[in-house]
């Protein structure tokens, strides 16, 4: 069992690694991170610094706090020093040979009751897990970007991975102060999967000219979202929310309800890639013209409706498909990505019955296969149930 003396080994120290072994350090552990680059370690030890300093200055924490965190972590570019970890989380480039590669060498040197996860946000555990003779021990622990302030942690089983580890990790990190929930090993996890709709929904409605983005965005922010669909890809970055969106319609045998949209394959092609190169959907430059939302209220009611309508089919084929329980699937979307409320919550409040009448209408006028509606929401409604 893990417990606050075990050794906490990151493989990996980019952008999530150094993340995590920050949020393992500052719940007391010994952590020891590893990269291949001396530059990477270098980074994420000045990284570890401005963030400790930040909080220091917030008075989050104490000088005393940033010295035993920064004296807890490790930068180490030897992957045989984490040989007497009791639980090592890689976070490496999302490549499963890569992965792979670096499971089957650690299982040389780990001790036998230490415990392997993987941070990917696309692959398969179970495929990763292939590659060890002790698959048993292997499973996801998928942190969310920034590590250090987003609650939320899917642990993900592989077929392979004992009970008692998954039961393990959970405990450690809720003691770490992350909220938890379990997720079965398939495309997308959670979150990735079911908050989908949300920008491919809103793809489509701007796509057949509907509605232009800011009415799209500002009718997604009435409703209580933190950001609109169009500025939270743009802030995403169309090469990394694009290449999410196509993983998982592969990943789902091409499954039409998770098609990616041309509109914005194109910006990805054109390296317009949102924020960050200044021009994604909106365009950045400092005399562009605020583009303004529609004040037409019947046309934001359609929208809102129609994405959130898209959203809940797809937290209700998660619960129906087995992937997370009810409880588990809302807690992730609002702490995993800051929904205003559970989505199968919100369907009990809106009426299981104006969710079906919303998607069949979709449906029959639509393609069949994309707005299909999940067999739950058909019972609830026949049987005047609701999800709680
Ligand atoms: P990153 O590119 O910032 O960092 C990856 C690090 O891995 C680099 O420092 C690189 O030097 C190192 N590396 C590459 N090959 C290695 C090897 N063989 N051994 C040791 N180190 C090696 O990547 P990231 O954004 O931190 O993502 C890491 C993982 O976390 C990926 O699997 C990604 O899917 C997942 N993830 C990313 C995010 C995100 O928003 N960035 C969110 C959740 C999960």
């Amino acid at each position: 069992m893990l417990h606050s003396q075990s050794h906490i080994g990151i493989i990996g120290s980019g952008a999530m690694g150094s993340g995590i072994a920050q949020v393992a350090a500052t719940a007391g552990h010994r952590v020891s991170l590893y990269d291949i680059q001396t530059e990477a370690l270098k980074k994420a030890e000045q990284a570890l610094a401005a963030s400790l300093n930040k909080l220091k200055e917030k008075q989050k924490l104490s000088e005393a706090d940033c010295v035993s965190i920064k004296a807890n972590t490790h930068f180490v570019n030897d992957i045989k020093t984490l040989s007497d970890c009791d639980l090592v989380i890689e976070a490496v480039v999302e490549n499963l040979d890569i992965k792979k590669s670096i499971f089957k060498e650690l299982e040389n040197y780990l001790n036998p009751g230490a415990i392997l996860a993987s941070n990917t946000s696309s692959l398969s555990i179970t495929s990763i897990a292939s590659a060890c003779k002790n698959s048993e021990r292997v499973l996801g622990i998928h942190f969310f970007n920034p590590a250090t302030l987003m609650q939320l942690v899917e642990i993900i089983p592989g077929l392979a991975t004992a009970p008692e580890h998954t039961e393990s990790a959970k405990q450690i990190l809720n003691a770490w102060g992350k909220t938890t929930v379990v997720a079965k090993d398939t495309p997308g996890f959670i979150v990735n999967r079911v908050a989908r709709p949300f920008y491919s929904e809103a793809l489509r409605i701007f796509e057949e000219g509907i509605a232009d983005m800011p009415t799209i965005d500002a009718t997604m922010k009435e409703n209580g979202f933190k950001m609109g669909p169009f500025e939270l890809m743009d802030l995403i970055g169309h090469d990394v929310n694009y290449v999410v969106t196509e993983t998982v319609w592969k990943q789902f045998y091409f499954d039409p309800k998770f098609k990616p949209a041309l509109s914005q394959k194109r910006l990805l092609e054109a390296g317009f890639l949102g924020k960050k190169s200044g021009r994604g959907f909106y365009d950045y430059s400092e005399n562009a013209l605020k583009p303004q939302a529609s004040t037409d209220s019947g046309l934001k009611k359609q929208v809102f409706e129609r994405i959130l309508a898209m959203l809940i089919n797809e937290a209700a084929d998660t619960l129906y498909l087995s992937v997370a329980s009810k409880e588990d699937i809302d807690m992730a979307m609002t702490k995993g990505v800051n929904y205003p409320k559970g989505l199968l919550k919100w369907a009990d409040e809106w009426g299981v019955d104006a969710v079906y009448k919303t998607l069949s209408n979709l449906r029959d006028f639509y393609e069949e296969d994309r707005y299909r509606v999940c067999p739950l929401i058909k019972t609830l409604k026949n049987t005047g149930a609701s999800f709680y």
